[in-house]
């Protein structure tokens, strides 16, 4: 649960919450302080008004959450009136003891998950206040024994809402951890081509790095850039200059192993990670695609070219910008040599 719950589904998470604790609470929480009023010689009608509040209260709030144009601020008044009755009735029940001090601890824990330490401290005012002038009504009337009975009418409150919140917080941590799995998924893959982002896919080529260093393994870099790609924005729209991306990322994926990683490595350019593979058969692999995207990608009738630039990882390329630098310099010489493309890092 959080103090600002501020998109749709997160307010309504948070009245459903709140609701079904005040329904629980006041359900079970009634039991100990009717008991404690029944002990000191309460009338029935005191008991029938304490029994009344405390049904139809919760479903008043429901009715009155449910229906606001501002849910989330019909529920916090709410939760003031939670406080306010909390502390009507303990003053009522002349503060004994123990249906007091649960009513107090639950309270207090309760609006901590929901609002934090402020709104907890603000309840607690409210219900000190409240009980104050209740009680000065009573002529402060203080009878903070419990009996035992009254402490067995405590129990369900006591047990059934401590385990209700446990199993809230559970979902909670649940829903936290989803939302985290999502997040970083989101981090990892590019939305608009499925491929990987460029810090997730610098951090595989950063892996594969290591590999190398360690182990002595071979492996090379593409770098991909589509030719004039300006131009097919300009000329044909960027709705049709995303459809390009689309349709180079699917050939890039399409043309590549399980082992080899491509990511998106910025607008129009993307990088590829062959792992096992020397710079001889990177350059075959970038020709293979170079040659499918230009004859399968067309826009406007004229094909989509490609520019690849090809590194093969050397001893003294200690850095993933020294390796994908080699790959870049490879690039830039492929667009000087006229685009349409492949070219190999400087000898
Ligand atoms: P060059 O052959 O030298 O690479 O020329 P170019 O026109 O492709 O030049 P450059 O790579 O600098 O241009 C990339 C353009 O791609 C600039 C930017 O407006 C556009 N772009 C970047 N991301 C996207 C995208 O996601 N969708 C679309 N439609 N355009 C994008
Ligand atoms: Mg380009």
């Amino acid at each position: 649960m959080h103090d600002q719950p501020s998109t749709h589904s997160g307010i309504a998470l948070f009245v459903r919450y709140t609701c079904a604790m005040r329904a629980l609470g006041f359900y079970t929480g009634v039991l100990g302080v009717a008991s404690a009023m029944h002990g000191q010689g309460a009338s029935a009608t005191w008991l029938l008004l304490l029994v009344s509040s405390c049904l139809a209260w919760p479903l008043l709030a429901w009715r009155l959450s449910s229906t606001s144009s501002d849910p989330r601020r019909a529920e916090f008044r709410n939760l003031s009136v939670d406080t306010g009755l909390a502390g009507f009735w303990m003053a009522m029940a002349q503060f004994d003891l123990l249906p007091s001090a649960l009513l107090v601890a639950v309270m207090a824990m309760d609006r901590t998950v929901v609002g934090g330490l402020s709104l907890a401290l603000r309840s607690m005012a409210v219900m000190a206040g409240v009980a104050l002038v209740t009680s000065a009504f009573n002529g402060f009337a203080f009878q903070p024994h419990t009996r035992f009975a009254t402490m067995l009418w405590c129990l369900p409150f006591l047990v059934l809402y401590l385990m209700a919140m446990g199993v809230a917080a559970r979902m909670f941590s649940e829903k936290v951890r989803t939302q985290k799995r999502i997040l970083e998924q989101v981090s990892r893959i590019d939305a608009e081509t499925g491929l990987a982002t460029r810090p997730q896919w610098l951090a595989l080529v950063a892996a594969q790095l290591q590999r190398f260093q360690r182990y002595g393994a071979v492996s090379s870099l593409l770098m991909i850039d589509i030719d004039q790609f300006k131009r097919i924005n300009d000329t044909h729209g960027h709705l049709a200059g995303d459809q390009v991306i689309r349709d180079v990322s699917a050939l890039l994926h399409a043309s590549l192993r399980g082992v080899d990683s491509a990511g998106r490595y910025g607008g129009d350019e993307f990088g590829a990670l062959l792992p096992g593979t020397d710079r001889q058969a990177a350059l075959e692999v970038a020709e293979r695609l170079r040659q499918a995207v230009a004859e399968r990608v067309v826009v406007g009738g004229v094909p989509v070219t490609l520019s690849i630039g090809v590194a093969e990882l050397a001893p003294g390329m200690d850095s993933i910008e020294a390796w994908s630098g080699a790959a870049d310099e490879a690039l830039y010489q492929a667009k000087a040599d006229g685009r349409n493309c492949v070219r190999p890092q400087p000898a």
